[in-house]
């Protein structure tokens, strides 16, 4: 089952160059970079200026530790075209990000940045397992949403045959990946599970149709939810990573033959780690911020930009590129419930590992009196569970409290009664503390 064993090693020479050619490419670039952006871009110039940053004074790849941090609010600030570094015709494609927090920040591409994104794309899903000639079922959104056509030219850069099938109309994706026989699936984990479940509904064994591989990102996902679903599939699951004001999916992918933590792609983007706290720099393997540096980007390079999700820098295996450890979520996701911080990626952790419950959960929060309450909701995996409900839900409970520190309420409804992502990604916490 999954993909074969030998679809591994990497599409283009860069990925297992000598490190010491790596990071004088890397330097080149990010010269380049840094000169465009001061050039072209008033915010930059600005921004440097009062950091009393040169890019000229760059000699070696740390010294990008003295610019200054760029975030969401500055690309919000500059809304909608203000950080572009070109003229505004020679941007060809326009995308947004899909606002999961917030208004949405505005992305531009020229033709070269369009380019660039399907050769990283294509060699994402290369390092993933797929292969030109292979059937690429699309079902991550076309539109603003960088996930559709991202996923879509990369694919067919690589030479696959692709159907565009954007996320929704649950019957009509099963349909087609009965008819078509796609040979890899690229989707959000928490899609894939409703595709699973509906699979399952409609009599087809999840584990008999034609998937080998899927590739799935724009969410966190635990080890355990990879467990899950390679068990229930049959197929290989990875992980890819991106995000639109960076570039879109394919800023990095795990390579199929290690399943380790995707790969950056280090030849277009420079990765750092810092503590959230205090913005400084943490040595690779430490656990913080991950801030990107883009090395090639045209219409809109962002330097250091702070992407907020959490992750430590891992050192290159199946490349000669580093990794990042699988997401535990973005700064803006943790939970802080009577002082202990909590990401919902802990809770998926401790769902996924108890047989009898399904991996859907929802998390409330609201306050009792002046102190936050915590209710999980959970369901059975099948009724032959039913017999157990209450001592799975004590399960939960007693495991929340030895592994997280919480006193968490469970309520343990019945099979597939927690409603299915029905498009794109998973919301899963309701935090209610400041409804009044
Ligand atoms: P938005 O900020 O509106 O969600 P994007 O659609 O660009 O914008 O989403 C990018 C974000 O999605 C990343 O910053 C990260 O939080 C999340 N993400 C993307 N891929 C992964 C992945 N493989 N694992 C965990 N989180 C991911």
């Amino acid at each position: 089952m999954g993909v074969n064993k030998d679809r591994r090693g990497a599409r283009d020479a860069i990925e297992v160059a000598s490190t010491d050619e790596i990071r004088a490419l890397q330097l080149a670039r990010l010269k380049t970079t840094l000169a465009h952006v001061y050039q072209n871009v008033p915010h930059y110039r600005q921004a440097f200026d009062a950091a009393g940053a040169n890019p000229q004074d760059v000699r070696e790849l740390g010294d990008l530790a003295r610019f200054p941090f760029t975030t969401k609010s500055d690309l919000r600030a500059n809304y909608p075209f203000g950080l572009f570094a070109v003229p505004r015709e020679q941007v060809v494609r326009i995308h947004a990000s899909s606002g999961t927090t917030g208004k949405p920040t505005v992305v531009g591409y020229t033709a070269r940045d369009i380019d660039t994104w399907a050769e990283l794309v294509a060699r994402s899903i290369h390092a993933a397992g797929g292969r030109a000639g292979d059937i690429a079922h699309v079902a991550y959104g076309y539109g603003l949403f960088t996930g559709g056509l991202g996923a879509h030219y990369g694919a067919e850069r690589l030479g696959c045959s692709v159907v565009p099938m954007s996320g929704g109309q649950t019957e009509k994706q099963i349909q087609l990946i009965t008819d078509f026989k796609p040979d890899l699936i690229l989707v959000t984990p928490s899609y894939m599970l409703t595709l699973i479940d509906a699979m399952a509904a409609a009599g087809i064994d999840p584990r008999s149709t034609s998937l080998k591989l899927g590739i799935f990102g724009a969410e966190p996902w635990t080890e355990a939810m990879r467990a899950e679903v390679e068990a229930r599939t049959g197929i290989d699951a990875v992980d890819i990573f991106g995000l639109s004001e960076v570039m879109g999916p394919g800023v990095a992918c795990e390579c199929v033959e290690t399943k380790d933590g995707p790969v950056l792609w280090e030849d277009h983007f420079y990765p750092e780690i810092i503590d959230p706290e205090t913005g400084e720099v943490l040595p690779d393997g430490e656990l913080g911020e991950l801030v990107i540096t883009t090395l090639t980007k045209e219409a809109l390079p962002v330097i250091r930009y702070r992407t907020r999700d959490l992750t430590r820098l891992l050192p290159p295996s199946a490349r000669n590129m580093r990794r990042i450890g699988k997401i535990t979520g973005r700064s803006d996701d943790m939970l802080i419930i009577r002082g202990v911080n909590v990401f919902p990626t802990q809770i998926e952790e401790l769902v996924c590992a108890i047989e009898g419950l399904a991996p859907h959960y929802l998390i409330h929060v609201d306050k009792d009196g002046h102190l936050d309450r915590i209710q999980i909701e959970v369901e059975l995996r099948d009724a032959s569970f039913g017999p157990q409900r209450e001592a799975l839900g004590q399960l939960l409970a007693h495991r929340a409290k030895e592994m997280i520190g919480i006193s968490a309420l469970i309520a343990v409804r019945d099979p597939m009664s927690i409603e299915r992502v029905s498009v794109g990604k998973a919301r899963r916490v309701f935090d209610r503390r400041n409804d009044t």
